[in-house]
C-alpha cells in the first residue's frame, strides 16, 4: 500500500494537465486532478477552439461577397452575433463533456475545486480537505495580463470576449500580438470598426518582417486602424455607456468595447508554490528542467505555467513526456526546435523555423526565396489581396531552415511543409517534388 492518497495530483485540467493525467493513469498510476474553472482549460474553453470557430464564422463575410463572382445570387446577408456566440458556447460545452469523459474513462478522480500546494507532497482543496500525492504536477496555464492604468476595469480580455452580449460597433484592441490580430480580423469581418493600439511600432514580434508587413498592409486595406507607440493612459466610461480611450501621443478614441491582449502571465499567484520551495522566474513561471521537474523533486510543471512556448500542442507534448518519463519508464524530452505556429488573422499566417533576420544572425550566409502571388480564387473574386510565401535556406548546406507564409489556408499548408523542415530537407528536395496543380501550396516547390 502506498503511503500517499494518490501517485499523482495534477492541478489544472487544461491541455497539458489532461494529457498528463490520462497517460499517467493508463500506466496504472492513481491520478487525481483539480480544476477550479472548467475541464478543458484555456484552449478548449476560452482560447483556440472557440476562437477558431469565430474565425470560420467571420470568414463567411468575405465568402458570401465572393460567391457572387462565382455565379451565386447572394442576397444582402445579416450577421447574428447571438446565434454564433450561442452555437460556439454550446460546442465548447460539448467538448468540455468529452474531456471530462476521457478523464472518467481513465479512472482519473476529478475535483472541481481550486487546489493549492501546502507541501512538496500535499495539496489543499478549497473546502480545506488535504490530499497527499507522491508527485504533484502544476498545469495551471496562464491568465490574461492587463497593464495597470485608470479605468482598466472597463476593458475585457480574451476570457470575456466569447460571451459579449452585443457585437460592439466600435472596438479598441490593445496589443499587437496573436490575440489582437486574430480578434481584429474577426470583429472587422463582423462589421465592427476595429482599432488596434500598440505600445510599440510593430505587430507580431518574432514573425518574419515581410510577413508582418503584409498582414499590416492587408489589415489596413480591409479597414482596420492601427495606432502605434500609443500606450494606454486611461479608459473613461461615458454616461451613454460608451468608453473614451485616452492614449499617449494620440487623440482619444470612443468605443463600445475595449479588449486588452497584452500577453498572458503564468498562473502561479496564491498557489503556495514559493512556500513549498518551488523556484519561480521573474514572470512568476515555474522554473523546470528539461524533464519538467521543478526545484522541488516531487513537483513538476508543464504548459503555459512554465512560460516556455505558450502553445497548446507544446503543452500536450510536455504532459505526455512527463507521464511517459515518470510513470511509463520511457524517458522523453520535448524537442523545441522547429515548432510550427499560426496566427488565425484574415488572412492567416503560418511559420516554422528561423525568420530571415534570425537566419542571417545565426548562419551568416543564407538564400531567401519568395513567391508573392494572388490566389486564383481571389483573382476571380476581384479581391486584390496577395499571398506571400518565403523560404529561408542555409547557403552552406542547402537546408531549408525557415518557411513563412501568409495567405488563404496558410496554416493548413504550413503544417505539412513543417514536416519537411523538421526533417532537415533541402531546397533541392523541395524542387524535386512535382507541383500539385492548381493549388496555392505548389508555390512551395516552384520557388525560384
Ligand atoms: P502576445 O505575446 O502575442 O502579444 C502581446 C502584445 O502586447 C505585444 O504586441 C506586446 O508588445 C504588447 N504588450 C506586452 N506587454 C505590454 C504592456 N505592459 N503594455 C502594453 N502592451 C504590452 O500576447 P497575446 O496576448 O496576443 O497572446 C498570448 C499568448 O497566447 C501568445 O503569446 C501565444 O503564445 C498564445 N496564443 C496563440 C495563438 C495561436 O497559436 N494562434 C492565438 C492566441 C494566443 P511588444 O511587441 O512591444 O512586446
Amino acid at each position: 500500500m502506498s503511503a500517499f492518497d494518490y501517485d499523482l495530483f495534477v492541478i489544472g485540467a487544461g491541455s497539458g494537465g489532461v494529457r498528463a493525467s490520462r497517460v499517467a493513469a493508463s500506466y496504472g498510476a492513481r491520478v487525481a486532478v483539480a480544476e477550479e474553472h472548467r475541464v478543458g482549460g484555456t484552449c478548449v474553453i476560452r482560447g483556440c477552439v472557440p476562437k477558431k470557430l469565430l474565425v470560420y464564422g467571420a470568414h463567411f463575410a468575405e465568402d458570401l461577397k465572393d460567391a457572387r463572382h462565382f455565379g451565386w445570387d447572394v442576397p444582402d446577408c445579416h450577421f447574428d452575433w447571438d446565434r454564433l456566440r450561442d452555437n460556439v458556447l454550446a460546442e465548447v460545452t460539448r467538448l468540455e463533456g468529452l474531456y471530462g469523459q476521457t478523464l472518467d474513462n481513465h479512472k482519473v478522480m476529478v475535483f472541481r475545486s481550486r487546489a493549492t500546494v501546502v507541501g512538496p507532497q500535499k495539496v489543499r482543496l478549497a473546502d480545506g480537505q488535504e490530499i497527499s500525492a507522491e508527485r504533484i504536477l502544476i498545469a495551471t496555464g496562464g491568465w490574461p495580463f492587463v497593464p495597470e492604468f485608470p479605468g482598466s476595469e472597463h476593458a475585457i480580455t480574451s476570457n470575456e470576449v466569447f460571451h459579449l452580449e452585443k457585437l460592439p460597433k466600435r472596438i479598441v484592441i490593445a496589443g499587437g500580438g496573436y490575440i489582437a490580430n486574430e480578434f481584429a480580423g474577426i470583429f472587422n469581418e463582423f462589421g465592427s470598426k476595429v482599432t488596434i493600439v500598440n505600445r510599440g511600432d510593430t505587430i507580431l514580434r518574432g514573425y518574419d518582417e515581410q510577413i508582418r508587413d503584409r498582414l499590416l498592409q492587408i489589415s489596413m486595406t480591409k479597414g482596420i486602424d492601427f495606432k502605434f507607440n500609443a500606450p494606454f493612459q486611461s479608459i473613461e466610461k461615458n454616461d451613454d455607456g460608451t468608453l473614451a480611450v485616452h492614449l499617449e501621443n494620440c487623440d482619444a478614441i470612443i468605443a463600445d468595447a475595449v479588449m486588452i491582449a497584452t500577453g498572458r502571465t503564468p498562473n502561479t499567484k496564491g498557489l503556495g508554490l514559493e512556500d513549498a520551495g518551488v523556484a519561480l522566474d521573474a514572470h512568476g513561471a515555474v522554473k523546470v528542467d528539461e524533464t519538467n521537474q521543478s526545484s522541488v523533486p516531487s513537483i513538476y510543471a508543464v504548459g503555459d505555467v512554465t512560460n516556455r512556448i505558450q502553445l497548446t500542442p507544446v503543452a500536450i507534448r510536455e504532459g505526455q513526456a512527463f507521464a511517459d518519463s515518470v510513470f511509463g519508464g520511457k524517458p522523453t524530452v520535448v524537442d523545441y526546435h522547429n515548432v510550427p505556429s499560426a496566427v488565425f488573422s484574415h488572412p492567416p499566417i503560418g511559420a516554422v523555423g528561423m525568420t530571415e533576420a534570425e537566419a542571417r544572425n545565426k548562419l551568416g550566409s543564407i538564400r531567401t526565396y519568395t513567391s508573392d502571388f494572388r490566389a486564383m480564387k481571389n483573382v476571380l473574386a476581384g479581391r486584390n489581396e496577395r499571398a506571400l510565401y518565403k523560404m529561408i535556406v542555409n547557403a552552406a548546406t542547402d537546408q531549408v531552415v525557415g518557411l513563412h507564409m501568409i495567405g488563404p489556408d496558410a496554416p493548413e499548408i504550413l503544417q505539412a511543409a513543417a514536416v519537411a523542415v523538421k526533417a532537415g530537407l533541402t531546397k533541392a528536395d523541395f524542387d524535386a517534388t512535382v507541383a500539385l496543380h492548381p493549388s496555392m501550396a505548389e508555390e512551395l516547390v516552384l520557388l525560384k
